[in-house]
């Protein structure tokens, strides 16, 4: 068996169509016109196969396919097919139709499973529509950490809350009917474009994640005093001084906590910014990234950063803020996402077989299978990014033949992991 690539093409173009932004990249936001055309498009695709389809408390899209087996978990398959603004063609939507491609083909070969198959379509993983930290809002509603809060709370670029947003598209979301039950999904799986170079520049055909780093942001701040350039210097309070000692203190205690985490300060904004006049205030953007659950039970990376940011402000007495940059319902940093290494085998040995080329990659950014691996086992498959990796943009492209290569590597996964 395997998967068409003419059919993917196909769908890739039709949703591409769905943008509110014609000519210039895919604009395809949560609860927007464009998400219901989507979402008319893939449902008509589903009933084309027979799929039983039904949406849950969040307006997530499914299609299942029963299999011998009664009561038991579910093998989830599928990716989102919202975009950021002016995004490009193949972020989520590749992995959507890939796993829709992947049912039909099991659906045209009346293949018997046992376990019972969803194909899964997101419409809320990007975390750019409602601003930071707000993002793989599907896979969240799913495992219980969304919050009635951040419904009434975060707003979009026209100024609407999630709830008001939803209610415009016609959803009155049920947070408590969204939430699967622990032990209900047998597995999750997600095939998606790299979103980096490293696929296309080796020249590999498919990429498996064993793990993806944890993630924690910090937002600090210095209170310095403005004076122009001929101040005296005992007499100054310089914001990007007190910055400068506070990187290499922090550089230095990241260092010492060893290989299991990184941590850096990427983002500097300096008022006044001029030659002339000394620094008055300083905002830096801190960035942690960590790669073992141990780390970020034995660190307290907020209580870190505050005895540093005391220490530079007893030296410089220079007041400082610090604010996390993290998402409701979880710690500052999240631990790494580990995927079901069993599969990852299965994967490479399904590859070997197909004699597709594929490598471990570990590299990536936000995505609902993260959110996903403390839930259920989880994996995903990576497809070669061009352009140099860049994606969230008009430039994004992977080629339809290796999507449709990824497909068949996620085929023959859920072919196998449906038999009891
Ligand atoms: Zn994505």
């Amino acid at each position: 068996m395997e998967t068409k690539l003419e059919r993917i093409q196909s769908d890739l173009e039709t949703l591409a169509t769905y943008t509110s932004t014609p000519g210039n990249g895919v604009t395809r936001s949560s609860y927007s016109k464009e998400d219901t055309l989507a979402k008319e498009y893939l449902i008509k695709e589903m009933e084309k196969i027979g799929l039983h389809i039904y949406e849950d408390g969040f307006g997530t899209l499914f299609g299942r396919k029963e299999g011998t087996l009664k009561d038991a978990p579910v093998i989830m398959f599928g990716s989102h097919y919202d975009s950021v603004v002016n995004g490009g063609a193949f972020d989520g939507a590749a992995g959507s139709v890939a796993a829709l491609e992947v049912m039909r083909v099991l659906k045209e070969n009346d293949f018997v499973n046992d376990y019972p198959l969803e194909l899964i379509l997101m419409n809320a993983e990007e975390g750019a529509t409602f601003g930071p930290s707000t993002g793989v809002s599907n896979s969240r509603a799913m495992v219980g950490t969304m919050t009635e809060y951040e419904l009434k709370t975060v707003k979009n670029r026209f100024g609407q809350t999630k709830l008001e947003a939803m209610a415009e598209y016609g959803l009155v979301p049920d947070l408590e009917k969204a939430k699967r039950k622990p032990g209900s999904i047998k597995n999750f799986v997600e095939l998606h474009v790299e979103q980096g170079p490293v696929l296309a520049k080796e020249n590999v055909e498919i990429g498996l994640i064993s793990y993806l780093a944890g993630i924690g942001r910090y937002t600090f701040k210095f209170f310095g005093k403005t004076g122009d350039s001929t101040a005296p210097m005992n007499s100054r309070k310089d914001a990007l001084v007190a910055t400068s000692n506070f990187i290499v203190k922090f550089d230095e205690a990241i260092k010492k906590l060893g290989k299991d985490v990184t941590g850096m300060v990427g983002k500097l904004d300096i008022i006044p910014n001029s030659n002339q006049f000394v620094p008055e205030l300083v905002e830096g953007k801190i960035e942690i990234r960590t790669f073992s659950k141990e780390i970020t039970e034995k660190v307290n990376f907020k209580q870190l950063i505050i005895d540093l940011l005391e220490s530079v402000k007893n030296q410089f007495a220079i007041e400082y803020d610090l604010q996390e940059i993290k998402r409701i319902n979880y710690p500052n940093p999240t631990g790494p996402s580990i995927m079901c290494a069993e599969n990852v085998k299965k994967m490479e040995k399904i590859c070997d077989d197909l004699g597709y080329s594929h490598i471990i990659i570990n590299n990536g950014t936000g995505h609902d299978s993260m959110i996903m691996t403390d839930f259920t086992d989880t994996n995903m498959i990576y497809v070669p990014s061009r352009n140099n990796g860049v994606s969230h943009c008009p430039q994004e492209w992977t080629d339809y033949i290796d999507i449709k290569k990824g497909a068949d590597v996620l085929l023959h996964l859920i072919m196998d992991i449906s038999k009891k």
